[in-house]
């Protein structure tokens, strides 16, 4: 009797494993050899449409990858459709349906590009694809796209759309929903870098969710496969990024595309690229992305997402807001010859430049007390020393490059933020120097206070130890820099 068991129950935990194991295996094997996926020519996360174009041109020849037209943006850019696959599960995927949230966008192209590197002899894509076909829409706001901005020319937030569906990008997407009847969808986003998972310390990197389709947050098939699925991605991004997933907040947003789709019948699989430190051009996060990409659609098309208990997904905390980008605990701070010690939350926004292609920071003081329930991605005790406004340097430069010509970390090290110039003709308002910039006899006493641009010292028994400029610090006795940019007054 137990001999005839044995091999029974051998197999079946075999199988089981053999399943696991593939995920796993696939994500590790995708992270290890991303570089020959990456798509190269796309690293500046500020692309636009014509980028977008040019890019896909390099697939048109493809035998894996069909390309059409699926409609025009409110301008009249042309928004395209990917079909790749030839199997009876639909899939639908769209990305940059906000027009500052391109980092999907840029892993959809290196999923054609590993498409295209592995080719159709690779037995994953061809089994894989024999069983899904993928509906793609890479950029369904161009116009957003173009200014860089989250909504379209109308100044409409396009996930805000779905019941009304009145303009030609939201019409598009409901008109393929209706076409190609997905049983998933992927709905591709970008959210605050400054998201923690939880409480924790940890910044989210992605967030996942499976939206809600009704107010009472109700657990139907559809829904319970997205979050099998994200139980899943969960598992194999868990492994890159330990403790850095979140969850999105699920509740039921009536106008909003996700629920809807639920409301349709697809199990949708919302991932949000959060935060990395210092990954501006989000380099890391369209890599997780790429991964998530690729073992969804494989993990749907093996159906090994059956296998995954909701449990994992139900337990990711959820996003909270607790990150600065630069936090200083335990500043002394003199306000009306009172002391007071207090932490001040610093954020490094990032500023479109005037093309949209480009950005510089403006940093900020985002808040002030008892911040001991946040984290920085860049912290510093300041216990023991004092906060006092910023200086200017006392000799004026005649213009730009004259100040370019000069060893600024001579005079950051004597504790100035600011530098006068007589003439100051630049078009964008910020200093590839990294000191601030302002016209002679211009220059006023900085306060230090919530909403302003984060420039001081900080002393140590009236010894400078430490400048802030324009929300980033520079350390006098190292002379460590580390400041992106300045500001042009
Ligand atoms: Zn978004």
């Amino acid at each position: 009797m137990i001999n005839l068991f044995v091999p029974y129950i051998t197999i079946f935990i075999l199988t089981l494993q053999g399943g696991l194991l593939a995920q796993n295996n696939l994500s590790q094997k995708l992270y290890d050899n991303y570089s020959k996926f990456k798509f190269e020519s796309l690293e500046n996360k500020r692309f636009s449409h014509s980028d977008l174009m040019t890019a896909l041109k390099q697939f048109e020849k493809s035998k894996l990858i069909e390309i059409s037209t699926a409609g025009y943006s409110v301008e009249g850019r042309e928004i395209k459709l990917i079909k790749i696959g030839s199997g009876k599960t639909n899939i639908m995927a769209w990305s940059q349906m906000h027009g500052d949230e391109s980092t999907a966008t840029m892993a959809l192209l290196d999923f054609f590009n590993f498409l295209e590197t592995e080719n159709e002899s690779s037995p994953l894509i061809k089994e894989m694809l024999k069983k899904i076909t993928l509906y793609i829409i890479p950029m369904l706001n161009p116009d957003g796209t173009e200014r860089f901005t989250r909504r379209n020319e109308i100044d409409i937030d396009l996930n805000r759309d779905a019941l009304r569906l009145q303009f030609p990008e939201s019409k598009i997407l409901k008109k393929i929903q209706e076409e190609t009847n997905p049983k998933f969808s992927f709905n591709l986003h970008d959210q605050s870098t400054r998201y923690t998972v939880g409480n924790s310390y940890k910044v989210a990197t992605i967030s996942f969710l499976a939206p809600a389709f009704n107010y009472e947050k109700d657990i139907n098939e559809v829904r319970e496969n997205s979050m099998k699925l994200i139980s899943q991605l969960t598992k194999n991004l868990e492994e890159f990024i330990p403790g850095h997933i979140a969850k999105y907040s699920d509740e039921f947003e009536p106008r909003a595309f996700g629920d809807n789709f639920v409301k349709w019948g697809s199990s949708l699989v919302l991932i949000e690229s959060g935060g990395w430190k210092n990954n501006y051009e989000k380099s890391f996060l369209r890599k997780l992305n790429f991964i998530a990409l690729v073992s969804g659609f494989e993990s749907i098309a093996n159906e090994s997402y059956k296998n995954e208990s909701i449990d994992i997904y139900n337990n990711i905390p959820e996003n909270q807001k607790r990150l600065f980008d630069l936090l200083l605990r335990n500043v002394t701070i003199e306000k009306n010859n009172q002391t007071y010690i207090v932490d001040l939350g610093i954020n490094q926004n990032e500023v479109s430049t005037s093309d949209k292609r480009n950005f510089y920071f403006s940093g900020e003081i985002d808040d002030i007390g008892d911040l001991s329930t946040f984290y920085g991605f860049e912290e510093l005790d300041c216990n023991g020393l004092t906060i006092d406004t910023a200086l200017v340097y006392p000799t004026i430069f005649e213009n730009y490059n004259s100040v370019k010509n000069f060893d600024i970390s001579k005079i950051l090290a004597n504790g100035y933020s600011f530098i006068e110039v007589d003439s100051l003709n630049l078009t964008e308002r910020f200093s590839e120097v990294p000191i601030n910039l302002i016209l002679t006899g211009k220059f006023k006493k900085q306060n230090i206070s919530i909403g302003k641009n984060a420039n001081f010292r900080l002393l140590k028994d009236g010894v400078l130890k430490f400048i802030c400029v324009n929300g980033f610090l520079f350390d006098v006795n190292s002379e460590k820099n580390n400041i992106q940019n300045g500001l042009v007054y």
